[in-house]
């Protein structure tokens, strides 16, 4: 990991900017409320007890699974004596470039929910600041750590050295730290084969019930140290504002949007996933609580495979439920990709398309991008309802990549580090496989070039998508909206939308943008580095099931080029 970044830096002033470190300029700046240092100056917990003869205690270190059920750690914990449960903010991270207020404020709402279902079964959840190795040396102090559990994590570079951080820490102080796992991703795996087999006997798996009762040891259950604990949850409670067009964070939200998938939403998920005035509603909308770990994969599979067995021969249920099936092994399969290459987070998958695009960055095209202002109305809508919900549904995140990677010809880790940002359900494992496959850089995917005009016009035939959220095409009849630039002098005053004014011109041709993203990528893919490397990332992260190397083009928007297809690209 260290060795791969080393490799970046010595590429040159150009990359310096794609890696850690060197991460935020002033337009995407997110607004944490860490930053205006006030949860910074709180301290950690002193306990005032600091006995010789220290009670023995299991530590459960809460870190994005926010849950009771199905919940390995606790579920272990709760026959072994006294059970600590933690949650540690960790500045540091919150601060990364890849996390923003809105995952904070998700996660809160996360802990505090978890908190009360703990304090129900004799419990509290112990709420801590600042470095992970501090607060474990100094609840060290105070108690002998018979043991240390938590969830595996396939999260991002920052807690991947931390948890390495951890493992040595460990070690030296001679605590055992167990990892569960907590969804379909396999640790040190060698190659895929029987990978998926793997992820079926896994999401065959019994669920975990929650734990009836949790013994707090006994410094935790003194009346200062309760007080003290409330105290620091009602700090970090008055920091933070909730957004209430958001979704709201913690397992029982979970639960609820499940049922009301499973009982009514799911019945037009395929027909509905599509298209931006559906996919709010007929989608799970499930994955922010699968990333914050307030439900996991395995409860929700067999929560479907339960629903499938009742709606017996409904042809609509049935096909709604066989894709989103899919779609949750997808989420595993796209997650061990980066389980087993975490430096994908910052370099090309597949090494021979190094150089396409980095020296080309465009500030200004970016800008336009991030504002939603590069005047073609789909691309803009989409974005700035991304903006306001923090969730779109998959073919318009695909689009808006597609149209950063392909029209502006944007390198894709800062669009990645925006779309993280504002991804209410980020996910490193999916989202940086799937920015890169977006992108045309995996070797083995189909290129798949999305037109803003086609996907409006199919997606939003009647335009009040784009009416909603670019409210300066808001008088625009249908037939007109797609192409603003093309009105008359006449219409833009009798519609009241002057173009270059209150909407910009297009800030490409799109036609004439992709033809010549389509012959730069040719000219890289059609070489023997390239296939050669392809075959590589194939074998290494290809789905077993399926081996084209010249797969048929799906429609006409596909330019179709030699290599693989590790999955359906669709979705
Ligand atoms: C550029 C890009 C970035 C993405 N980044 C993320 C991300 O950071 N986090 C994230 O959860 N998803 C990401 N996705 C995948 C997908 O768009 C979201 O999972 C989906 O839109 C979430 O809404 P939902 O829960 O209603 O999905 P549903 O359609 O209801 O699907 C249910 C679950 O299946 C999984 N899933 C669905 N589609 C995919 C897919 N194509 N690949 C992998 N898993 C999938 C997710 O866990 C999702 O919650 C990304 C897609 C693209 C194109």
């Amino acid at each position: 990991m260290l060795r791969d970044r080393e490799l970046l830096e010595s590429h040159g002033n150009r990359q310096r900017i794609f890696i850690r470190g060197c991460r935020r300029t002033s337009v995407i700046m997110p607004s944490f409320p860490i930053e205006n240092k006030h949860l910074l100056d709180i301290q950690p917990i002193r306990l005032a007890h600091q006995a010789v003869d220290k009670p023995l205690v299991s530590i459960v270190w809460l870190k994005r699974d926010f849950r009771l059920h199905d919940h390995a750690p606790f579920h272990h914990a709760a026959s072994n004596g006294a059970v600590l449960p933690l949650w540690v903010i960790e500045p540091d991270w919150w601060q990364s470039a890849d996390m923003d207020s809105t995952h904070f404020n998700f996660a809160l709402e996360s802990a505090r929910e978890l908190r009360s279902r703990l304090r129900e079964i004799g419990s509290d959840l112990l709420l801590q600041f600042g470095d992970i190795l501090e607060i474990f040396s100094q609840l060290q102090q105070s108690f002998t750590i018979r043991e240390l559990l938590s969830h595996e994590e396939t999260g991002g570079d920052w807690t991947f050295q931390r948890d390495k951080r951890v493992v040595r820490w460990c070690r030296q102080n001679g605590i055992t730290w167990k990892e569960y796992r907590q969804d379909g991703v396999i640790r040190r795996l060698k190659n895929r084969d029987g990978w998926a087999e793997n992820w079926q006997r896994w999401a065959d798996t019994r669920l975990l019930p929650a734990p009836r009762q949790l013994t707090l040891p006994e410094p935790l259950r003194t009346v200062e140290a309760k007080a003290e604990n409330e105290q620091r949850w009602r700090t970090v409670d008055a920091t933070i504002a909730p957004i209430s067009q958001l979704q709201k964070g913690g397992e029982e939200q979970a639960h609820d949007s499940l049922a009301t998938f499973l009982n009514e939403r799911g019945a037009n998920y395929r027909r509905g996933m599509s298209s931006p005035l559906t996919a709010n509603e007929n989608c799970s909308r499930l994955s922010p609580y699968i990333a914050w770990g307030c439900i996991n994969v395995r409860q929700i599979y067999q929560a479907v495979m339960q629903t499938k067995a009742i709606r017996g021969a409904d042809k609509q249920w049935q096909s709604s439920l066989v894709s989103y099936r899919s779609r949750l092994s997808w989420h595993c399969h796209f997650m061990q990709k980066l389980e087993d290459e975490p430096s994908l987070e910052f370099q090309n998958l597949c090494r021979a398309y190094d150089g396409l695009r980095e020296n080309d960055f465009s500030e200004e095209r970016f800008q336009a991008w991030c504002d939603g202002r590069t005047g073609y109305p789909m691309i803009d809508a989409c974005m700035r309802a991304l903006r306001e919900h923090r969730w779109i549904n998959f073919r318009m995140r695909a689009m808006l990549v597609s149209f950063a990677s392909y029209d502006l010809w944007l390198h894709w880790r800062k669009p990645a580090l925006f779309l993280a940002r504002h991804f209410l359900d980020y996910e490193p494992g999916i989202h940086y496989p799937q920015i890169q496959m977006q992108s045309g850089v995996t070797g083995i995917n189909t290129i798949r070039i999305y037109s803003p005009e086609k996907q409006g016009k199919d997606q939003d035939p009647t335009g009040d998508f784009v009416r909603r959220y670019v409210p300066e095409l808001r008088q625009v009849p249908t037939a007109l909206i797609w192409n603003p630039s093309k009105l008359t002098r006449d219409e833009q005053v009798r519609y009241g939308c002057e173009i270059g004014r209150d909407y910009p011109f297009p800030i490409v041709d799109h036609a004439q943008a992709i033809r010549e993203a389509k012959a730069k990528i040719y000219e890289i893919r059609q070489t023997g580095e390239a296939r050669e490397k392809a075959v590589e990332v194939a074998k290494r992260h290809g789905s077993r099931k399926r081996r084209d190397v010249f797969p048929k083009p799906r429609t006409h928007q596909q330019l179709l080029l030699p290599g693989f297809d590790a999955l359906p690209p669709e979705s």
